[in-house]
């Protein structure tokens, strides 16, 4: 359990859904009913078909790994270095991206399958889906 000065807005009109699926262990993301794209930051309103028909849809929390960097010098308290800082690709929908962080230097590969689970940040805090490895690698072998 993390105990953090820095929460996200989890009343957010926009958001909200995001976190509260999160608090039911659920991974969600927007997307539009329309032209099928993944909306992310999730919106309302479709920026690629101009619609308004989008509604949120539940991921299976499977991913590749797209990006990630590695944070050295502590900006934060909340956040001690080192830590990693992951963008994840879902699996099935490919345009929605979503961050994660992993203490330290973890042993990372670029493509690598990922798998969310969920950080629950505070006694009464908000629950933030969050990515790891889905398989471990061997050290050495990046
Ligand atoms: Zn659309």
């Amino acid at each position: 359990m993390s105990e953090r000065t820095i929460l996200p807005n989890v009343d957010d009109r926009e958001t909200g859904p995001f976190f509260a699926a999160a608090a039911e262990g659920r991974l969600v993301y927007r997307g539009c009913l329309d032209c099928g794209r993944g909306l992310q930051p999730p919106t309302a309103h479709c920026p690629h078909c101009g619609g308004w028909n989008t509604d949120w849809k539940t991921a299976s929390g499977a991913g590749w790994l797209f990006s990630w960097t590695t944070v050295v010098r502590q900006i934060h308290p909340d956040f001690p270095a080192p830590y990693t800082l992951v963008v994840v690709e879902l699996d099935e929908q490919p345009d929605v991206r979503l961050l994660g962080r992993l203490d330290g230097e973890p042993e990372l590969a670029l493509g690598m399958a990922m798998e969310v689970w969920f950080e629950r940040l505070g006694p009464d805090g908000p629950t933030l889906p969050q990515w790891k490895p889905a398989i471990e690698i061997p050290e050495g072998t990046r």
